[in-house]
């Protein structure tokens, strides 16, 4: 199990937005939404993709020899990349000193990602902190997020998972008594709504939320705020009683939307569905919060 194979696109340490305590975060690569929003945007496929940053690009040249495939050329002194082609092998990446060229994305095994992520377990000790998986989705990495799981639990490290909800019930049901909370995305209550901005309706979504919170498992909900979607009295309020209603919910979290994810889909070569860079009023926020903690009788948090 230990030579199980994952996409991984990032190993983050000291996290502290990541469940409790201080904590490393594993990312994952793949992801069945497609939120017009998402601050990820390099998560969403599974398998590694390049990213180019044209303001880092000194037009040096050295990655146009590098492409097997010539995709990398050179016109009046600027640099030109034709992304119909590219096969993610890396190859260029390792000829860019701009750092203008990087590979998103890379096969490691359970035993690396593990023998990375545990190396803090002191900071895990001392902060009640731990592991948590994150992404993309986890859930589509179905096999290998359960044997890290199995690791984390053998090694006995507190296991978080974010999770967009939307994933096989069979999986979350094998992974509930290895996880110790599962942070669990809510962006839209309607089913309309969710698949219009998201590409999936979640009906499957609220079912996985229920089955969790029937079998006990602990549950955080992460919501992003995100101005002309669900920045509405309904959602708050339609929030606050899913929150009531579900025995698993020990809290609610708030994340308003902010634009990162914009600079990442130029890198990518993509456009952006949703480039509305409006920062909510935090103050107001807090306060809708503060009328939620009140409705649902749990912690409300804005991030
Ligand atoms: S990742 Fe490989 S195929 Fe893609 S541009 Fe770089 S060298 Fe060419
Ligand atoms: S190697 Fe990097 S900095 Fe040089 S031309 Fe290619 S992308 Fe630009």
């Amino acid at each position: 199990m230990s030579d199980l194979l994952g996409t991984i696109f990032n190993i983050q340490r000291f996290c502290t937005q990541d469940g409790p305590g201080i904590r490393t975060t594993v990312f994952l690569k793949g992801c069945p939404l497609r939120c017009a929003w998402c601050h990820n945007p390099e998560s969403q496929r599974g398998v590694p993709e390049l990213l180019f940053s044209s303001e880092k690009c000194i037009g040096c040249g050295s990655c146009v020899a590098a492409c097997p495939n010539g995709l990398h050329t050179l016109r009046d002194g600027t640099h030109c990349f034709t992304r119909n082609g590219c096969i993610s092998c890396g190859k260029c990446t390792a000829h860019c000193w701009a750092e203008a060229l990087e590979l998103c994305g890379k096969k490691q095994t359970v035993a690396e990602v593990m023998d990375e992520a545990s190396r803090d377990r002191p900071f895990y000790e001392t902060s009640g902190g731990g592991i948590t998986l994150s992404g993309g989705e986890p859930l589509a990495q179905g096999e290998f997020t359960l044997a890290l799981a199995q690791s984390c639990k053998q090694e006995n490290i507190p296991l978080c998972i974010e999770t967009c909800g939307y994933g096989d019930p069979s999986l979350l049901t094998r992974l509930i008594p290895l996880v110790d909370i599962f942070l669990f995305d809510i962006k839209l209550l309607d089913a309309q709504e969710h698949k219009k901005y998201t590409g999936v309706d979640n009906i499957l979504i609220q079912q996985n939320l229920r089955l969790l919170s029937q079998r006990g498992a602990r549950i955080i909900l992460r919501c992003p705020i995100i101005p002309d979607v669900n920045q509405t009295p309904a959602f708050f309020d339609g929030l606050a009683e899913l929150a009531a209603a579900l025995s698993g919910v020990e809290a609610v979290h708030l994340e308003p939307y902010h634009p990162l994810g914009l600079s990442k889909l130029q890198r990518l070569g993509r456009q952006a569905d949703y480039d509305r860079p409006t920062i909510l009023d935090r103050k107001e926020l807090i306060h809708i919060a503060a009328a939620m903690t009140k409705k649902s009788g749990k912690p409300v948090i804005v991030q």
